[in-house]
């Protein structure tokens, strides 16, 4: 059994001292493996001290080409670690070796390598203006924000983590971060991975724990945290935005989806197919921008429904470390309670199970484990909560539909507004369908192409800011503008 404990100012923080401790269990089959200590309100506040001094130590002192340099190399030494970060993702996650090797760790890495990149190209403004006093020059200058506070989810621990993290070290700024519970392991790998490279103490500090009443919540809570960057649950995000406003802090957040495939009669079918696939199963359906109603023009419905209950079946359950597993399980039992609660009331309300709806059978090795099937249905009516709740497992709808128009309409039925893809030949209609949905990004013909330039972020309640290239140095810098009378 493993002990995982926080990192404060460059250095684990000890076992002991009256700390409750809580457990991590496999995913994938319900086995203990690690026990995890929570940080408590003295920890946290040591962490907010470590992460303020920093900004006044070595760090602040550094050039932004000189952090960049340090964030390179940060990038090296997880490629140099690549085996240990998959592991800790793998034990985390349950998932399989494939999408820790071919994207989430890769991507983590990649993080670091594109923002210290940014950070040594960005340019800024300058106006020129004449006054009767004589000329005058503008110019903006960005310095860091301070203390961020970087709160983050289960499904993705590395690469959303870092996604935070990234920016905020390359504009200068200091992280307290606070991985869910349920993943500790990569954010800790990674204080020795900053360690190792000689990013300064306070820099990255790591507070284990929960939410409310806990590191999560301690972490929002404190005045030392100049603003708070969040990846989770629209509820949680509400709560967050509430603690920030002691202070009036700045949030960026990103929140919980509904998303929606619109896939038009003249797309590739066997493109759309494999892309609505991926989108809806991916992770066991645990990303948030993952689609969980599907939109299928009529004359190719049932072909459409056909062929993708037939790529459903065709999943390989197992252990992430076995080649030839496909499929993982949910991150943990209570998050399969819900997804089963919803494969149930499904049902009820009317829905018909095309494929999937309960348990698989894994065998009695693994059947401790989060394991569920993946499910598609169709029929399901209007108000039935599958189609307007957000389920995060691996589930779709499926509807058929006549009308652009009347489609766009039933796509934006929802309080979200994170992702939609849309599959179709007719590029005229691809820029019109993607430009009437109420979604921060829209994906056509693709999904889950990412450039890191460009912005990220949900419409609705799916969030507030945008992330990605210059868009993140709007949340992680303070701009400031100098008005120079020459
Ligand atoms: P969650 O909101 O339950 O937890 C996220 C983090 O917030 C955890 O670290 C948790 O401990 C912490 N937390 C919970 N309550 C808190 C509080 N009151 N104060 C401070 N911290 C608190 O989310 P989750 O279940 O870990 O992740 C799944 C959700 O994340 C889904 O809704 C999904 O759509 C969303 N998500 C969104 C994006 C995006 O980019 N928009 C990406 C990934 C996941």
């Amino acid at each position: 059994m493993q002990t995982i404990t926080s990192f404060i100012g460059n250095e684990s923080v000890p076992v002991g001292g009256g700390r409750k401790t809580f457990t991590l269990r496999s995913p994938v089959d319900g086995a203990l493996t690690a026990t995890v200590q929570e940080a408590n309100e003295a920890d946290v506040d040591a962490a907010v001290r470590a992460a303020r001094a920093a900004l006044k130590g070595p760090w602040g002192k550094m050039s932004a080409a000189e952090r960049a340099k340090l964030l390179d190399a940060v990038a090296a030494e997880i490629h140099r670690r690549f085996e240990d970060f998959v592991q800790a993702e793998m034990a985390d996650t349950g998932q399989p070796r494939h999408t820790m090797e071919k994207g989430f760790v890769p991507r983590g890495a990649e993080n670091f390598e594109f923002f210290a990149g940014l950070m040594k190209t960005l340019s800024t403004e300058a106006f020129e203006m004449s006054t009767a006093g004589g000329p005058v020059l503008n110019y903006q200058i960005r310095r860091p924000k301070g203390v961020i506070g970087v709160i983050s989810p289960w499904n993705a621990p590395l690469l959303l983590m870092t996604w935070k993290v990234a920016p905020a070290l390359a504009a200068g700024n200091t992280v307290v971060v606070k991985p869910s519970e349920q993943t500790p392991r990569s954010a800790t790998l990674l204080a020795e991975v900053m360690q190792k490279v000689g990013v300064p103490a306070g820099v990255y500090n790591v507070v284990h724990g929960f939410g409310p009443g806990s590191a999560g919540e301690f972490v929002t809570r404190h005045r030392g945290v100049d603003a708070i960057t969040f990846t989770g649950e629209t509820v949680t995000g509400t709560a967050i935005m509430k603690a920030a406003a002691d202070g009036v802090r700045d949030v960026s957040f990103e929140l919980g989806g509904k998303n929606s495939a619109v896939v038009f009669a003249d797309a590739d079918l066997d493109e759309a197919v494999e892309g609505v696939f991926r989108s809806a199963f991916l992770n066991t359906g645990q990303v948030c921008l993952g689609t969980e109603r599907v939109f299928v023009e009529r004359p190719i419905f049932e072909a459409f429904r056909d062929r993708l209950a037939a790529r459903v079946k065709a999943v390989r359950y197992g252990r992430p470390t076995d080649p030839g597993t496909t499929f993982g399980p949910l991150n943990s039992l209570e998050h399969r309670e819900k997804v089963l609660g919803y494969y149930k009331k499904a049902v009820e309300q009317g829905a018909t199970v095309v494929t999937g709806g309960g348990i698989p059978d894994v065998g009695p090795e693994l059947a401790g484990g989060a394991w569920v099937e993946p499910t598609i249905w169709t029929d399901a009516p209007d108000d039935a909560a599958i189609l307007h709740e957000e389920i995060f497992g691996p589930c779709c709808h499926l509807a058929p539909f006549d009308d652009e128009a009347a489609v766009v309409e039933r796509v934006n039925d929802t309080p979200y507004g994170l992702a939609s893809s849309v599959w179709t030949r007719d590029l005229q209609r691809a820029h019109r369908v993607a430009a009437a949905i109420e979604v921060g990004i829209c994906w056509v013909n693709s999904w889950f192409l990412r450039d890191l330039r460009t912005a990220f972020g949900g419409a609705k309640q799916s969030g507030i800011g945008r992330e990605g290239g210059v868009h993140s140095l709007e949340f992680y810098t303070e701009s400031k503008n100098i008005c120079l009378r020459l």
